[in-house]
């Protein structure tokens, strides 16, 4: 079955690029729930958290650090930003491919 975000990462669909490295990329969300809303994602294909195996360790710890650079880079670092994992149904995850969203530029409202 093909994987939106695989796609993305092998350039087969177009999407705005903030940062790549060699394991991960950051893009711009298609439908940002915050002024800036960015989705960090693995090139390798996981599912979700749920499917993360302890040899994952390194890459996930890789996802934050990301986050964390682009923090700096987009001057948000101080006035904050939120970083949240959807995992399943419940949580409303619609992309099976682990991604970090990564969200600021305003006040974010928690429920
Ligand atoms: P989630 O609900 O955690 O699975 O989040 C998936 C996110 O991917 C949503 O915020 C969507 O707006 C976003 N999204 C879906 N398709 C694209 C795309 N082609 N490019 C960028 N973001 C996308
Ligand atoms: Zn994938």
């Amino acid at each position: 079955m093909a994987c939106l975000f695989c796609q993305i990462v092998k350039k087969q669909i177009p999407a705005q690029k903030v940062f790549e490295s060699d394991i991960a990329i950051a893009i711009k969300d298609i439908q940002p729930k915050a002024p800036i809303h960015l989705l960090i994602i693995p090139k390798k294909h996981i599912s979700s958290v749920s499917a993360l195996r302890e040899k994952d360790k390194t890459l996930v710890g890789e996802l934050v650090l990301i986050a964390q650079k682009l923090a700096r880079k987009l001057k948000v670092e101080k006035e904050g930003y939120r970083l949240i994992f959807n995992v399943g149904k419940n949580a409303g995850q619609t992309i099976n491919h682990l991604h970090l969203h990564f969200l600021a530029g305003k006040k974010l409202s928690f429920a």
